[in-house]
């Protein structure tokens, strides 16, 4: 079953190059289209992490190749050749390489979506001690702003014009530049500092959701399956798989949709739903988080899939 759901999902995405190949092979001119591409789908402390003596990283820290990057998405056009980047993580230096090195992609703008350490601290590489970018389009809620303006060392990076704030509206939808267009809407989490956001991608064919933080889903007024329904491919919080992952800490204090949790939600749900999602944000503790392992199989026998880097998903 295991080797069946990963030969499967590496279909779908061959499926998807291969479509794109034809095209051109049959001499018709593609149209230049805009696409996500995920940089990062691990937790905010990144995989490995700090001190962790357990398999899960031991592994990792013998062969650095299995390391995962804090998550991130690119919405990337093909016509200009500029990406907006959605959260700005730890890994942000890779993960800008990697779209200049494969796409030859200049940065148009981030959005944040809160101020937990996985979605903003990749900001201050845009600092004097780092790239030292100009008037680079900042995208952030109220009290995310007011979270960055009062605080160093980010403060400094609006002060030096390294940055600058655009304000986020809930539920506003904002066009990036001729064909996609982004609506940031409030989701329930741990607003220590600020508001938390999930995203929908508009695009010219099709239209994503990424709510990577959230608390619970029957914490939200909005209904996740209606949601599902209205878009193509749904990257979710899949930040642990079930509540006996963290022993020896309060996971009620840390909520989290769990994964076992959201498959028993959609298990109902027709194939055609359930393919559309696509879990991210995954814990190091997280069996998913390693592709080989026998809850991957089991998550993607079920028909859903794992979100990972490098994967494309045209809008
Ligand atoms: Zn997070
Ligand atoms: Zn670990
Ligand atoms: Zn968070």
């Amino acid at each position: 079953m295991k080797r069946f759901s990963i030969s499967l999902a590496a279909l779908i995405f061959t499926g998807i190059n291969f479509m794109a190949l034809s095209s051109n092979a049959q001499g018709q001119i593609r149209e230049k289209q805009t696409e996500i591409v995920v940089l990062g789908i691990a937790q905010d402390a990144g995989y490995p992490q700090l001190n962790c003596k357990k398999e899960c990283c031991q592994r990792v820290f013998k062969n650095p190749a299995l390391a995962e990057k804090v998550v991130s998405l690119a919405i990337y056009n093909q016509k200009t050749q500029q990406y907006f980047l959605l959260e700005a993580s730890p890994d942000i230096s890779a993960q800008h390489q990697y779209m200049q090195e494969k796409y030859a992609a200049t940065l148009a703008g981030v959005f944040v979506s809160h101020a937990h350490i996985g979605h903003y601290t990749g900001l201050m590489y845009f600092g004097k001690e780092a790239a030292n970018t100009n008037l680079l389009p900042l995208y952030v809620m109220p009290r995310m702003q007011d979270f960055l303006l009062q605080n160093a060392p980010w403060e400094a990076l609006i002060k030096n014009k390294n940055v600058e704030l655009h304000a986020l509206t809930n539920h506003a939808k904002l066009p990036l530049g001729d064909s996609v267009s982004i609506q940031v809407f409030k989701v329930p989490h741990r607003d220590e500092y600020s508001e938390t956001i999930g995203y929908r991608i508009i695009g010219p064919n099709k239209t994503a959701l990424f709510i990577p933080d959230i608390d619970k889903w029957e914490r939200w007024e909005i209904d996740i399956i209606s949601l599902i329904k209205e878009v193509d491919y749904a990257f979710l919080d899949a930040t642990f798989f079930d509540g006996k992952e963290l022993p020896g800490r309060d996971m009620s204090s840390i909520p989290h949709p769990f994964v076992a949790e959201s498959m028993a939600l959609f298990a109902h749900l027709p194939q055609g739903e359930k393919s559309k999602i696509f879990f991210i944000h995954l814990n190091h503790t997280n069996p998913l988080i390693n592709p080989q392992s026998q809850a991957s199989g089991q998550v993607e026998g079920a028909g859903f899939s794992i979100a990972r880097e490098k994967m494309i998903f045209p809008l």
